[in-house]
């Protein structure tokens, strides 16, 4: 197999498919460096109550513990969703070379939709940007794991569902692509 944008795209939906696992909105990233995955991370904000526990942020400071430094330079973020301003932030801050995404995010995404931090010539570094790998892919996730949440809502709501895991599900209402 070729390992192209499309194959690491795949291991880092794999990470949002492991989210989705435990109720998590499914996002994934992966970090890779000179032909291999030196980082994954899924989004745990609901697990861990934690508002920075995006799947960019935890792959970013497991690479940097992996490589025993917080300069990622080489290394390029796959990650299944336009990353927010805290990821782009962290993006910016470890020197990563490049970011690969699948899907924009109209409310939130900082690599082109409301912000482009990736290449601001106010900040020290900039980065490479390559959107829209699988985007088809990443976008269904997203939109079948609402609807699906949609879904148990409603039914909940018509008293044909009793009190289950659902009620632990993240509301969706304001946050459709919040990672
Ligand atoms: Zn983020």
């Amino acid at each position: 197999m070729v390992r192209d944008d499309a194959y690491w795209m795949g291991k880092a939906i794999a990470q949002a498919r492991k989210a989705e696992a435990v109720g998590e909105v499914p996002i994934g990233a992966v970090i890779v460096k000179d032909g291999a995955v030196i980082a994954r991370g899924h989004n745990l904000r609901e697990s861990r109550q934690d508002p920075a526990a995006h799947a960019e942020m935890i792959a970013i400071r497991k690479a940097a513990k992996k490589l025993a430094s917080w300069r990622l330079t080489g290394a390029t973020l796959y990650v299944t969703l336009e990353p927010c301003t805290m990821c782009m932030g962290a993006v910016i801050l470890s020197r990563l070379d490049k970011v690969v995404f699948g899907s924009y995010d109209p409310k939130g995404g900082a690599a082109g939709s409301l912000f482009d931090l990736s290449n601001d010539k106010r900040l020290n570094h900039s980065v490479a940007l390559t959107p829209g790998v699988r985007g088809d892919e990443t976008s269904a996730l997203l939109s079948n794991f609402f609807a699906a949440l949609r879904a148990r809502k409603k039914q909940f709501k018509a008293g044909n569902g009793e009190m289950s895991e659902w009620s632990m599900v993240p509301d969706s209402k304001s946050s459709e692509t919040e990672a």
